[in-house]
């Protein structure tokens, strides 16, 4: 029996200034570092993913669509992949337990997608797109901490959170959103989102 806290890529190219900027990331970004601060007993384990692209293929595109393409954004081992520096500078170094990056070579939403960064040499691109990285994946690692609940926030609310939510629950984990702590690239479907969510097990809390 654990909880855990995932935050989903609150990077600083999905915060203002970013090369795909969804509005409130920031606000989100300071909001996690207090809500982590302010319930030091609450969590188990405090882990991050990233958005994390080497080469991922039509993900990324010149004209997108904004659905299934986007602009170049969290390229690995570049500022813009980095956590947003309110979220990072704000808490104590190893407060976050784990990093989980995605994306290499494919678009990847969910944080499930993502394998453990090892330190420093991950930055490095891999060999080539049949090379699996080489991490243990979330849900493993999670499992292996007796972890069997979660609380989600972060960015986006309508495309990386919610496809982490819906995983979580696909892996048997009692599942819950922060819906404060998240931003959505669209706001006015986070309700539909939301609703979404909660019809697949999701717990929303709305404070
Ligand atoms: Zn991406």
């Amino acid at each position: 029996m654990g909880k855990a806290l995932i935050i989903v890529d609150v990077q600083n190219d999905f915060c203002e200034g970013g090369s795909l900027a969804v509005d409130g990331g920031a606000a989100v970004a300071a909001a996690l570092a207090a809500h982590v601060r302010d319930h030091p007993g609450e969590y188990d384990a405090v882990v991050a993913t990233q958005d994390w692209h080497i080469d991922p293929g039509t993900h990324f595109s010149s004209e997108p669509d904004f659905v299934d393409s986007w602009p170049r954004h969290c390229v690995a081992g570049t500022p813009g992949a980095d956590l947003h520096p309110a979220l990072a500078t704000a808490l104590p170094p190893g407060r976050i337990d784990a990093f989980f990056r995605k994306g290499r070579y494919e678009a990847a939403y969910s944080g499930f997608e993502g394998r453990l960064a090892a330190p420093e040499a991950d930055d490095a691109p891999e060999p080539g797109p049949t090379h699996r990285a080489p991490g243990v994946p979330l849900a493993r690692w999670l499992a292996d901490r007796g972890i069997d609940e979660v609380e989600i926030a972060g960015i986006a609310t309508d495309h990386c959170v919610r496809a982490t939510a819906l995983a979580a629950v696909d892996a048997g984990l009692t599942t819950a959103v922060l819906a404060p702590l998240t931003a959505a690239v669209s706001p006015d479907n986070a309700r539909a989102v939301f609703d979404e969510l909660r019809r697949a097990g999701v717990q929303i809390h709305a404070d």
